[in-house]
């Protein structure tokens, strides 16, 4: 029976990269996959056109993991944005750079990405066989059996498991990687979500479906303190909040939650001028424009959409004259501009997330190589890995790089 150099298990952006350069260096590489193609999730990415990467510096990146960051430093270091950038340039895919320093093809389609990746793996001759779902992956002193549900026996000198996490497992990432891993010894840190919506439990918000609220600032009240947390967009949906600043800061509104349940999120519709400013301005407004309606006079600080909800928390008629407001009226007016608040109930599932934050203990795992410390010529790769990134294309560069340095090293192995 054929034994593999390397088996690659799990056709995502890492598996796929991870072949590749193991391939490129005359390695005899297979890739498993459950699917009948490669890169289903990578398809749905960045809304179907592909946040690939980002040119941030190495540093930005780090910090984008969080805890997880200084784990990354070799593996950024040894395949970073730029080579990643160059790898699809010189294979005739030009990209291009947007807000934040987002990178995505030039094309606009996530399937330009995959069909590269096809075209690469296909040049250096990786065997992929489609609609195999590994079942089984056994350690022996010199080899890896590998086996499906139909029991097609495979063996390889080096495993590269690339399963990704379990979020979106209709598009096969179920999360059969950290069984393997479990059972090969490894620990698997708490699976939570990162990148998810959130639920909240004020009925009316959910009226204002489909609206966003652009650039407002956020402030999480929780036990006693409150925390600020970054400006950003803020869309409401039938079941609460999502859009890009609560995507991207889910990890740590779920992390408060598991400590303290349900807690406050205080939107602030006026981050760029203070409490006091903003109150004076009111003052000034409410005499100068005594004629116009509540409504009408909130146009310059609210949606249209969201005013007479936003009004109804108070008890505030919209259709009042300016000059009919008392000063408590108006004061609780200024306080709910600068901090509205909704109730935080949970999230939607791990299911819903972006990505699966947490994984195959880092601690376990060379940072320069991606080889397990526990089992000899065992790799992870991608999204299998605890931790995960925000928003901005650092994810699938973590995969990218993670899947090059894994292939790398797998294929620097002798096979004895
Ligand atoms: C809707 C959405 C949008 C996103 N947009 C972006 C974005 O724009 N930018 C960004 O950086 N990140 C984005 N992400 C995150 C990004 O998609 C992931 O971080 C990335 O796909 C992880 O890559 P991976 O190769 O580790 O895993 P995956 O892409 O999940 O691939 C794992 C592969 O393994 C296969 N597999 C699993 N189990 C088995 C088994 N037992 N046998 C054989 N095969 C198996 C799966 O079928 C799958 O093909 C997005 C995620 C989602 C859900």
């Amino acid at each position: 029976m054929e034994i593999y150099d390397i088996a690659v298990i799990g056709a995502g952006p890492a598996g796929c990269m991870a072949a590749i350069r193991g391939a490129q260096l005359g390695k005899n590489v297979i890739l498993l996959e459950r699917n009948n193609k490669i890169g289903r999730k990578l398809l749905l990415t960045g809304n179907g056109r592909c946040n690939l990467t980002n040119t941030a510096t190495l540093e930005v990146f780090l910090e984008k993991f969080g805890r997880t960051g200084s784990f990354y430093r070799d593996v950024f270091g040894e395949f970073s944005n730029q080579d990643l950038m160059d790898f699809f340039k010189s294979h005739d895919l030009e990209l291009k750079e947007e807000d934040e320093g987002r990178v995505f093809p030039i094309t606009e389609k996530s399937k330009s990405v995959v069909d590269v990746l096809g075209k690469v793996l296909d040049e250096y001759g990786v065997k992929i066989l489609y609609n195999y779902r590994l079942e089984h992956l056994h350690k022996r002193p010199k080899i890896f059996k590998l086996s499906s549900t139909k029991n097609q026996l495979i063996t390889a000198y080096n495993v590269i498991i690339a399963t990704g996490g379990a979020s979106y497992k209709f598009t096969g990432s179920t999360g059969d990687g950290f069984t393997f891993a479990e059972l090969l010894g490894h620990h698997i840190t708490e699976l939570k979500p990162g990148g998810v919506p959130l639920l909240v439990g004020e009925e009316w918000v959910r009226g204002l479906k489909g609206v966003t609220l652009d650039n407002v600032g956020l402030n999480i009240g929780y036990g006693g303190k409150i925390r600020p947390l970054p400006r950003g967009n803020l869309l409401f949906t039938h079941f609460g909040i999502s859009g890009p600043v609560i995507l991207d800061m889910s990890h740590i509104i779920v992390e408060i939650m598991d400590e303290h349940g349900d807690l406050k999120l205080y939107i602030d519709f006026k981050p760029e001028i203070k409490e006091k400013a903003l109150g004076v301005r009111l003052m000034e407004d409410f005499q100068n424009h005594s004629k116009k309606s509540l409504r009408n006079y909130l146009k310059n600080h609210l949606p249209q959409s969201t005013i007479d909800p936003i009004l109804k928390t108070i008890s505030l008629d919209p259709q009042k004259k300016l000059n009919q407001i008392t000063k408590k009226e108006r004061l609780q007016l200024q306080e709910t501009l600068k901090a509205l608040p909704l109730t935080i109930t949970g999230h939607l599932p791990l299911d819903k997330a972006l990505v699966t934050c947490g994984g195959v203990s880092k601690k376990q795992i060379n940072p320069q190589t991606m080889e397990s410390k526990l089992v000899k010529k065992l790799y992870f790769a991608g999204e299998i890995i605890e931790g995960c990134g925000r928003r901005g294309g650092y994810n699938l560069q973590q995969a990218f790089s993670t899947g090059y340095v894994a292939g790398n090293s797998a294929s620097k192995n002798n096979k004895e």
